[in-house]
C-alpha cells in the first residue's frame, strides 16, 4: 500500500517534490499552450533505434486526459493524453512493419510498435461510427511544441478499474479542476453531443 501511494503521489520517487497527485507528465509538468499557427509534426515510438515514425500533417483537436484502460499511457501515468486528427493526415513514414494492431475486434484499432509497446495511432474502420475518419494520437510522442493542449479529462472514474483507490478520486478530480481541465466520467459535452447527433441522424 505504501508503495502504491508513493507511486500516486510521487513521494520518494524520481526526486519529484510536487505535492500533487500525478496524472500524466504532460499535465503534471505544466500544460504547454496550443499554437494557432502549428502545422503538425512527427511522432515517434520509444525504441532506441529503428523508431516507428508517423507524420501528422496539421494540428490535432480535442486533446484530453483519458482514464480508460485501453489508451496507451507512459510509465507511471494514471491517465493517457489523447487527441484526434483526420486519418488522411496520418502517415507512417518509417518502420511501418513494426506496427501491430492490439485488438482487431475493438472499435478503435490501436496500432502499436511491437517492440516498445507504444501506441502510434488508433483508427476506427466502422464507417457508421460517429468518429469515423478521425485517428487517435498521443502528441507527447513528438518533440515539437504547439500541439493542441489538453482541455478536459474523460472517463475519470475508469482509473478505479485499473487499480486506483476510489478514495483518491476526489483528489484526482480536484487536481484536474485546479488545472482548468473539467473532469468527466464519459467524454466532454461537445463530443457526447456529436455522438448523439450522429445516432439521431442515422435513425
Ligand atoms: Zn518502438
Ligand atoms: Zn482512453
Amino acid at each position: 500500500m505504501k508503495k502504491f501511494f508513493a507511486k500516486l503521489f510521487g513521494n520518494n520517487t524520481e526526486g519529484s517534490t510536487s505535492p500533487f497527485i500525478k496524472l500524466h507528465p504532460a499535465i503534471d509538468n505544466g500544460i504547454k499552450p496550443t499554437s494557432n499557427t502549428f502545422k503538425g509534426g512527427l511522432i515517434s515510438c520509444h525504441c532506441r533505434k529503428n523508431k516507428v515514425n508517423v507524420k501528422l500533417t496539421g494540428q490535432t483537436a480535442h486533446n484530453h486526459a483519458c482514464g480508460c484502460s485501453k489508451c496507451w499511457k507512459p510509465k507511471g501515468a494514471l491517465f493517457s493524453q489523447v487527441a484526434v486528427i483526420p486519418r488522411d493526415n496520418v502517415e507512417v513514414i518509417a518502420n511501418a512493419k513494426k506496427l501491430i494492431i492490439i485488438d482487431e475486434t475493438a472499435t478503435i484499432q490501436r496500432h502499436a510498435c511491437k517492440d516498445c509497446g507504444v501506441h502510434m495511432y488508433g483508427r476506427i474502420e466502422d464507417t457508421n461510427h460517429p468518429f469515423y475518419g478521425l485517428d487517435f494520437v498521443h502528441t507527447e510522442l513528438s518533440s515539437e511544441q504547439g500541439w493542441s493542449a489538453p482541455t478536459f479529462a474523460a472517463f475519470v472514474s475508469s482509473v478505479i478499474e485499473t487499480g486506483t483507490d476510489p478514495k483518491s478520486m476526489p483528489e484526482i478530480r480536484e487536481r484536474f479542476e485546479s488545472l482548468g481541465l473539467e473532469a468527466y466520467d464519459c467524454l466532454s459535452p461537445d463530443l457526447m453531443d456529436a455522438i448523439a447527433t450522429h445516432i439521431s441522424k442515422n435513425k
